[in-house]
């Protein structure tokens, strides 16, 4: 198997098996963001707890690439303190302007540099990016 379809594989697990979907009743913000672009819709509720990122749980409609990068989004960042959680969004979101040079650091990224190959795609770029600016938004909003 390649790694592209390697990747493929990850997508659309997260996709079909998508992890923390299923809003939280209690949260310390909640956000709504769209992609108009493509269609692309969650909501994401967020519960920060000394600095640590506690809880991340979400609902939303849309293309494989946007729900599936909110469900690696979720599990990747949940528990991590908001400063690592804001480090690891950096990478990825400079991975997503990479234009395809580079492969992500998988230590930090994890099943996030399946994505890699959308940095191929400016218009599927927003799709990627839609629950990682979602999580960017929530943080602020619950500090
Ligand atoms: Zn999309």
């Amino acid at each position: 198997m390649n790694l592209d379809a390697l990747y493929q594989d990850v997508i659309l697990d997260h996709y079909k098996h998508p992890q923390n979907k299923k809003l939280n009743a209690t949260y310390d913000a909640q956000v709504h963001h769209v992609n108009p672009s493509c269609g692309d819709e969650i909501t994401l509720n967020l519960s920060l707890s000394g600095g640590v990122v506690t809880d991340i749980s979400w609902d939303g409609v849309g293309c494989s690439i946007s729900q599936a990068s909110v469900s690696i989004m979720s599990d990747l960042l949940k528990g991590k303190t908001i400063d690592q959680a804001e480090a690891i969004s950096e990478k990825f979101l400079h991975l997503m302007q990479s234009k395809g040079s580079e492969k992500g650091d998988e230590d930090a990224l994890e099943d996030a540099v399946a994505l890699a190959g959308v940095s191929k795609y400016p218009a599927r770029i927003k799709c990627a990016l839609l629950g990682w600016m979602a999580f960017k938004d929530a943080s602020v909003q619950a500090q």
